[in-house]
């Protein structure tokens, strides 16, 4: 792996979910605290972006305005589907935005936003690739690479297009290691492959593995009666190759005690341990649930495109996980994204487009039922 990861602690502070006040507005005096707490614990690295709202500003004031700028690494990122992006010039005006909102002076890690198929065009058209080059040039970033959602073959297919990106920052965990949705176990082959160090989003799974099925919680706590259902999570992303940095989420100081608790001396999972990590798998995987793949078939022929994929998603979370909280998150992009579930006019298109043979207004009629009520 690249020399530049060296100095970068294993474990990073993801600035999208950050504590707030009564008002909605970012509890800034707390977001200072967890910094101090995490830089305490000799952790370093910072994840913001461009669309996480007021986390820019709010870093600014907990951690720059606060502490040498050589003792962190801050990270941002340029998104080419805000409202804001509406063409090359526009787009790469984030940069500076990001630059002002966070008062750093210069970013240490940059990245492409959201990279996939579409948006891969977005950015290849609007030339982001010179940009971010430019920039590293003027030393406006430090070190440059993208956040990827997509298949394998998207993931070789850019970084042999591209082979000056230095990093990649990919959605792995315990659970989507294997999911033909997500993809996890392939995506982390082909960046092995290209020898990229890897940023880990999502290791608990936006908190769903915090609270895995009881099942899990027994496994888990028969083989280690101490270790926490997070930990295990985060163990798991933080031992594979080439994994610079795993990042969680935090929105309070319990849950930042509790994660530095695992990465502040960290170690690998065993062996022994990884076998645990297996039946974990299966059991959440033998938990019935809509097998769907989220390959989008369903969706192109819908004629009141509801995004059905996320809307198994949403199932799924209260199926598998009994997580209401998160399923009506899920749910409620769903229905940004496209018509409710009970807007479905049962014509069938989706259904006859669906290689996993899913019984889709079927499912679609218990999803109006359980979110729309
Ligand atoms: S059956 Fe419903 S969900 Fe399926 S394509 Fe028709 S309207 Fe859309
Ligand atoms: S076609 Fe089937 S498997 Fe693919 S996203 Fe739609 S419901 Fe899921």
């Amino acid at each position: 792996m690249e020399k530049f990861t060296e100095n970068v602690q294993k474990f990073g502070f993801g600035l999208m979910r950050l504590p707030r006040l009564a008002d909605g507005t970012i509890d800034v005096d707390q977001t200072a605290e967890m910094a101090d707490r995490f830089l305490a614990a000799g952790m370093n690295y910072f994840d913001t972006a461009y669309v996480y709202e007021g986390s820019e500003e709010a870093i600014r004031k907990a951690l720059v305005e606060r502490v040498p700028r050589d003792k962190f690494y801050l990270t941002s990122k340029l998104n080419v589907t805000t409202n804001d992006a509406k063409d090359a010039a526009s787009a790469r005006q984030e940069f500076y935005t990001s630059l002002e909102r966070t008062g750093a002076k210069y970013l240490d890690f940059y990245l492409l936003h959201a990279m996939n198929k579409e948006n891969y065009s977005k950015f290849t058209e609007w030339d982001i690739f010179s940009f971010v080059k430019e920039l590293k040039e003027k030393g406006l970033i430090r070190h440059y690479g993208f956040s990827f959602h997509d298949d394998p073959e998207t993931l070789d297919r850019i970084l042999t297009e591209h082979p000056d990106l230095e990093f990649v920052q990919l959605q792995i965990n315990y659970i989507d290691w294997e999911s033909p949705s997500v993809q996890s176990r392939a995506c982390h082959e082909v960046a092995v492959k290209h020898d990229k160090p890897i940023v880990i989003m999502e290791p608990i799974k936006g908190g769903m593995l915090a609270s895995p099925p009881q099942q899990v919680v027994d496994l888990m706590k028969q083989a280690d009666p101490d270790a926490s259902p997070a930990s295990w999570a985060l163990r798991f992303a933080a031992s594979l190759k080439n994994v610079m940095v795993v990042l969680s989420g935090m929105s309070s100081l319990e849950q930042m005690e509790e994660n530095l608790k695992t990465m502040k001396d960290f170690q690998p999972l065993s062996e022994a341990e990884q076998q645990v990590i297996v039946k974990a798998r299966e059991t959440i995987n033998a938990i019935p649930q809509i097998p769907c793949t989220g390959c989008r078939y369903c969706v192109k022929d819908c004629p009141k495109h509801i995004s059905i994929p996320r809307v198994f998603e949403a199932m799924n979370k209260i199926l598998v996980y009994n997580n209401r909280e998160q399923a009506e998150r899920t749910f409620g992009f769903a229905v940004e994204d496209g018509g409710k579930p009970s807007e479905c006019i049962h014509c069938g298109s989706c259904e006859r487009n669906c290689p996993q043979h899913i019984q889709i207004r079927s499912w679609l009629e218990k999803a109006a039922a359980e979110f729309e009520k």
